[in-house]
């Protein structure tokens, strides 16, 4: 019976995603689904569900209303829905008391109303996405509260300043204060010291940077060169490519770390070649305009957890269009998100056991929306039971200048008997020290850390640079943030199944990760997980059960 009612959910889920992406899809119209009364002692069938909701709201139940007033999910609107429907439900709801429910009624949370009732298997009104419609509702009136409450504040000013109100309120979009609301919190996030202390003790990512930057082999790309460093941070990439002998560097951080790095850059006595701007790379067009195609080097430590959370590489790809020269070099020049299937062996569940006992009590309450989140922990390389397969290949040369967003489709061999109890992903990284270098003909990336002795010049002090070389032109650098390799502050990021999959060595788990932005928080992603075991024994008809969980990625 329990794997019956899941199974149930687990198909409401997948028609409730399968809706939302019919939804989006030019030409399908949602207009045209027959539609059976919401109340079943009432006989009139409708065209469409729009109509059929009109009906009931005629008949004193706005079913609109009540899912924002109650704020009910996707799964919860179905099963009120069922209920409505449903015979066996006592006493026999009525428009009104549909109106007067208050939301902690058991059947919204029981799985058992999400089993289809017969004869409305196919009905419009539960292909309708009311809940999503509702949350739209929800951020427009957030979004309106915003903005009143900044026009306020702008009032406010603008009466101490003696200017006309007019004037204040139209002087920037209204849309102005949430994006710069987003951007504020992030980049407070960067003023401090820790964070920058965290990222410069990752040895695997600050040495990887420094022995390319540094690197004899590389020294043409830098000497004398234009360098642009996005998101300086404390200063340190600057400062490595000005010991490699650049001409000037260009170093634009939009934190109040900037001033920190700007003391840094003095500190070590490289004022004459790094200039430090203070302002969002988007934002510095006027003062930049004499290096508009003119730079030789593009550097950046853009890459958050899982890669792309904190959205900050369109800033990278915006820099790139506008300053860097045809056959510039971007440092670094390719990643690559890969994905691969996990058992717990320790860390993986640990979030979830933690509840399990703690102080002598039981907590699963605490555990609930536990895996709507993707988590970030250093995942033992014994827990990963299959091959890696790529997600995503991101040459950063030719992307667009935008967050990327994909579909893609993954096949995981599993290796041993074992229970997958959910998906690990990571990214790899390389800088080639050649502009239009394609992927295929990249090394295989590097597992192994890299070593401080393998790095030129970090023994020098004060303003010294690395002597001239005249050693053969181009050496590649790369580094992995896999299980498999030295731990990095990026960990890797755990995708938990609530439904684990039980697997034999071989056994085939076919899967499609969906990547877009979040709705709410443009630096954050949601994530997609659709995916299904091939359980088929030889020559056998296919019997593959379909999932589909979603995760945000924060
Ligand atoms: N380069 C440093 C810091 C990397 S962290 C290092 O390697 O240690 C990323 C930095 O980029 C943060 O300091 C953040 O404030 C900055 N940043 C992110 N997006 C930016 C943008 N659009 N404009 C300016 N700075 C940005």
């Amino acid at each position: 019976m329990a794997m019956d009612l899941e199974g149930a959910r687990e198909q409401a889920e997948e028609q409730a995603l399968w809706d939302k992406e019919d939804n989006n899809f030019d030409g399908w119209d949602d207009e045209d689904v027959p539609t059976r009364a919401l109340f079943p002692d009432d006989a009139a069938t409708f065209p469409n569900a729009e109509a059929a909701l009109q009906h009931a709201k005629e008949q004193g139940c706005d079913v609109r209303q009540l899912v924002a007033r109650l704020q009910l999910d996707t799964l919860q609107v179905i099963r009120l829905i069922n209920y409505i429907r449903r015979p066996a439900t006592q006493p026999r709801p009525t428009p009104l008391s549909i109106m007067q429910l208050t939301g902690h009624e058991s059947f919204l949370n029981d799985d058992a109303e999400l089993q289809p009732v017969p004869g409305y298997e196919n009905d419009g009104l539960l292909q309708l996405d009311l809940a999503e419609e509702a949350t739209g509702q929800d951020v427009q009136s957030e979004l309106a509260m915003l903005r009143q409450a900044y026009n306020e504040l702008r009032l406010q000013y603008a009466a101490r300043l003696g200017i006309t109100s007019a004037d204040a309120v139209d002087a920037t979009p209204a849309a102005a204060p949430v994006s710069t609301n987003v951007d504020k919190m992030y980049f407070d996030s960067y003023a401090g010291h820790d964070i920058h202390q965290t990222m410069i003790a990752d040895t695997v990512r600050t040495l990887s940077y420094a022995q390319f930057i540094l690197s004899p082999a590389n020294a043409h790309l830098i000497r004398g060169k234009t360098v642009m460093d996005v998101g300086c941070g404390s200063g340190i990439l600057s400062l490595f490519c000005a010991r490699a002998g650049a001409k000037q560097v260009l170093a634009i951080d939009a934190s109040d770390v900037a001033e920190r790095a700007k003391a840094n850059v003095e500190e070590n006595g490289f004022s004459h070649v790094i200039r430090v701007f203070r302002g969002k790379m988007e934002e510095l067009d006027e003062v930049l305009a004499p290096w508009a195609g003119q730079v030789d080097f593009l550097v950046s430590e853009w890459m958050g957890y899982f890669l792309l959370y904190e959205s900050m590489l369109p800033s990278v790809l915006y820099a790139r269009d506008r300053y860097l020269k045809p056959n510039g070099i971007l440092a670094p020049s390719h990643s690559r998100m890969v994905i691969a299937a996990a058992t717990d062996k320790g860390v993986l569940c640990e979030r979830l056991r933690f509840w399990d006992q703690v102080h002598g009590f039981h907590m699963p309450s605490m555990t609930q929306g536990l895996m709507d989140e993707a988590a970030t922990e250093d995942v033992e390389a014994a827990s990963i039971v299959s091959e890696p397969a790529t997600l995503c290949d991101l040459p950063l040369e030719s992307l667009p200048v935008r967050q990327p967003e994909f579909t893609t489709p993954f096949r995981l061999t599993i290796t041993k008997p074992c229970t997958v109890h959910g998906f690990v992903s990571w990214f790899d990284t390389w800088f080639a020290p050649r502009a239009h270098e394609p992927f295929r003909e990249l090394p295989p990336v590097r597992i192994s850390p890299v070593q401080p002795n393998e790095v030129n010049g970090l023994h020098l002090h004060r303003q010294d640079v690395v002597p001239e070389s005249a050693s053969t032109p181009g050496e590649h650098v790369s580094f992995t943030t896999s299980p498999f390799g030295k731990p990095t502050h990026w960990k890797q990021t755990i995708f938990l199944l609530k439904t684990p999959i039980e697997a034999q060595a071989g056994t085939i788990v076919d899967g499609e990760m969906r990547v877009y932005p979040s709705k709410t928080n443009e630096r954050e992603l949601e994530v997609e997980l659709h995916y299904g075991v091939d359980e088929r024994p030889m020559g056998e008809k296919r019997v593959a059960t379909r999932m589909i969980q979603v995760y945000s990625v924060r």
